[in-house]
């Protein structure tokens, strides 16, 4: 779990980097932080940061599964085809989808886009067939893909502008004055932003905080390009808000609980809210079909993870009080239920996906 011995703690390289050339932006921070943050360690798991959803239960990763295939059978079983996952963490939501997926025929060939080397090779020994790619440019271009992303988008760096007595600037980190517990800081940068702020949400008051993710919006407009040119569907599973908003969501996670974002950077996990607001009309700009973005409660009770969970009960008495209580996390309201989104979308010509 702990980071690797021998490198330089990632504050002290922005501590110098700062002294060089001045303040970074928070997306630059935020950016460097989880790139660091995922190649030294496997964050997921009860001995580990936070828990996903696909590592509560079998459950989600099946239902995906199942998702896919109903998909894909209705679509005509196109084949080459090919299964995408952006961020696939251990691997276990590929292992539960592509056995379930197995028993209606679909046997894809398996792609994961991963940054972190230490993840890698997890997947790996878990997904033996998988391979492997920095960026989704070096996937099959010809064939169908099924591509999935959860708990993915929410790691991409954010982009915060705030809103100063002199207007809009870029919210800039520098390290706290006194160099308290090495904490750092974050301050209005000296360049005025304003042309970057949409007319309609220009006038606001002192302090008001614009949050934007290009990270994710370029990926889902990737994802919408291959879709429209080879066929498919794609799922993106986060929390987050289907609303547009205002006010920064960044936040840091480690050993479980919240932690200050700006202390010990790259050793806790930065996330911030996915706006699902923004990022479906950039799929549908490219004549890509938004099949909804739904509650992850709703999503999984319409797939039949109720039925499921007593099935696998009904196999395993002994684990029903277990299997209840992840569906639980998974589907309740104060837990993953409403708080975590589902947006589906599909190829022109692919069919409307179950659940939404
Ligand atoms: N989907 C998994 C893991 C979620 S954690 C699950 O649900 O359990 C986020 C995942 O995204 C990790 O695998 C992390 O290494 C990967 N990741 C984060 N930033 C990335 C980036 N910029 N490019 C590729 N992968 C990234």
């Amino acid at each position: 779990m702990s980071k690797a011995a021998d490198s330089e703690p990632l504050g002290e390289i922005f501590r110098r980097l700062i002294g060089n050339t001045g303040p970074i932006s928070l997306m630059h921070y935020m950016g460097e932080a989880n790139a660091r943050y995922y190649s030294s360690r496997d964050p997921l798991g009860e001995a580990g940061d936070f828990v996903t959803a696909p590592e509560i239960s079998q459950m989600f990763g099946e239902l995906i599964g199942l998702w896919l295939a109903d998909m894909w059978i209705n679509a005509g079983r196109e084949e080459p085809v090919h299964y995408v996952e952006l961020g696939p963490g251990r691997g276990t939501l590929a292992v539960d989808a592509l056995r379930a997926a197995r028993r209606y025929g679909l046997e894809p060939s398996i792609h994961f886009v991963e940054a972190s080397t230490a993840l890698k090779d997890i997947q790996l020994a878990n997904v033996p067939g998988a391979q492997w790619h920095h960026d989704l440019s070096t996937v099959p271009m010809y064939g169908p893909v099924l591509i999935v992303a959860n708990e993915f988008l929410d790691a991409l760096p954010v982009r915060q502008l705030v809103m100063t007595a002199d207007g809009w600037r870029e919210r800039m980190v520098v390290p706290d004055g006194a160099g308290k517990d090495g904490r750092f800081v974050c301050v209005a940068g000296s360049q005025p932003m304003d042309a970057a702020i949409p007319e309609a949400r220009r006038q606001a008051e002192v302090g008001a905080i614009i949050e934007t993710c290009p990270g994710a919006a370029a990926v889902v407009y990737e994802v919408a390009g291959r879709l429209k040119d080879q066929g498919g569907a794609a799922l993106f599973i986060d929390y987050g808000h289907d609303q547009l908003r205002d006010g920064s969501s960044l936040q840091a996670v480690r050993d479980h609980l919240k932690v200050d974002p700006f202390i010990l950077p790259g050793e806790a996990d930065l996330t911030a809210h996915v706006d699902f607001a923004t990022l479906a009309p950039i799929a549908q700009s490219r004549g890509v079909r938004w099949l909804g973005t739904a509650a992850q409660g709703r999503w999984l009770r319409n797939l039949g993870i109720d039925a499921r969970a007593q099935a696998l009960a009904q196999i395993a008495p002994e684990h029903a009080a277990a299997l209840d209580l992840a569906k639980d996390r998974l589907v309740g309201e104060g837990q993953m239920g409403v708080l975590f989104k589902v947006m589906g979308l599909a190829a022109p010509g692919w069919p409307g996906g179950a659940g939404f």
